[in-house]
């Protein structure tokens, strides 16, 4: 068969901004993109050397209604939540933490100076599984399969599987029902890389480092934009003269209805004012 290669529809500016107790970060998915990136639900990128920019951390704080997850390139975060879960993200480090039902969990930086560099990703949940408990993993650099091209390019596999005709390469987390896809690529310069992709799902290719052209179009994505790739079953992105370094975030879209309220993502509005309620009489945790 034919490969379909999919075209760039529209393309995201990065936002800076700020969250938690002043952690200053790039917003590249938000709510201002009413829910037209279904199931993604937010992207944050986190950069900067200087720890007055970080230091705050992410204190307690509340999810229900979707998955967070945190991908760590350089720097140390400790997460703790209600559960009794601990965790230390180091560089390469993958936290997948399906809220749920409800989670209440502190986000910290353990560092006090140095840069601290990394994403975080909201994916959300079908309403079957909004209350379900919740669930944490953690993985470990070594535990994420990495992929070597040619020229010093290469491929991490966060989730699901890269496939080419010689082999195919699954990443750790599995079991999610939106089947996402996490790669993160390095693509050295005059490289052209080709990764087969779902024809049914949403398609973002974010690139936190130098620019990439996109399918067979001319448009050059920089540092800090996103693309929206739609319609065909391959994604083809090709470097120019300088290295790139990108995410290629995939995965099933849900078509339900998407109400969300701060750290709440539910199916409406009613489900919202719950949470909330919940939160308040300290039944999002039970
Ligand atoms: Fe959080």
């Amino acid at each position: 068969m034919n490969k379909r290669t999919r075209q760039l529809a529209a393309v995201i500016n990065g936002q800076n901004t700020s969250d938690g107790a002043g952690v200053k970060l790039k917003r590249i998915v938000s709510q201002q993109q009413k829910n037209a990136l279904d199931p993604f639900i937010l992207l944050d990128e986190f950069g900067s050397g200087e720890p007055t920019d970080y230091i705050g951390g992410f204190p307690d704080h509340p999810h229900r209604g979707f998955e967070t997850v945190t991908y760590m390139l350089a720097g140390a975060m400790r997460h703790r939540d209600h559960l009794g879960n601990e965790g230390h993200l180091r560089a390469g480090d993958v936290q997948w933490m399906t809220a749920a039902h409800g989670i209440i969990h502190s986000e910290m930086p353990e560092q006090e100076n140095g840069l601290l560099h990394g994403f975080q990703l909201w994916i959300n949940l079908p309403a079957k599984e909004k209350m379900k408990p919740p669930h944490y993993q953690e993985f470990a650099a070594e535990k994420i399969p990495h992929v070597a091209l040619t020229d010093g390019s290469y491929i991490k596999v966060i989730a699901g599987e890269y496939v080419t005709e010689a082999q195919k390469i699954s990443g750790p987390v599995t079991g999610i029902t939106t089947r996402p896809l996490y790669f993160d690529v390095r693509l050295s310069p005059q490289q052209q890389l080709d990764i087969p992709i779902d024809e049914q799902h949403t398609v973002l290719v974010y690139v936190y480092q130098g620019g990439l052209a996109i399918g067979a179009s001319d448009k050059v994505l920089k540092a800090g934009q996103l693309g929206q790739l739609i319609n065909g079953d391959n994604i083809q992105l090709a470097t120019q003269d300088q290295p790139a370094q990108f995410l290629v975030l995939a995965a099933l879209p849900l078509k339900e209805p998407v109400v969300q309220s701060g750290p709440f993502v539910m199916n409406s509005s009613e489900e919202i004012e719950q949470a909330f309620r919940d939160y308040r009489d300290g039944a999002l945790t039970l």
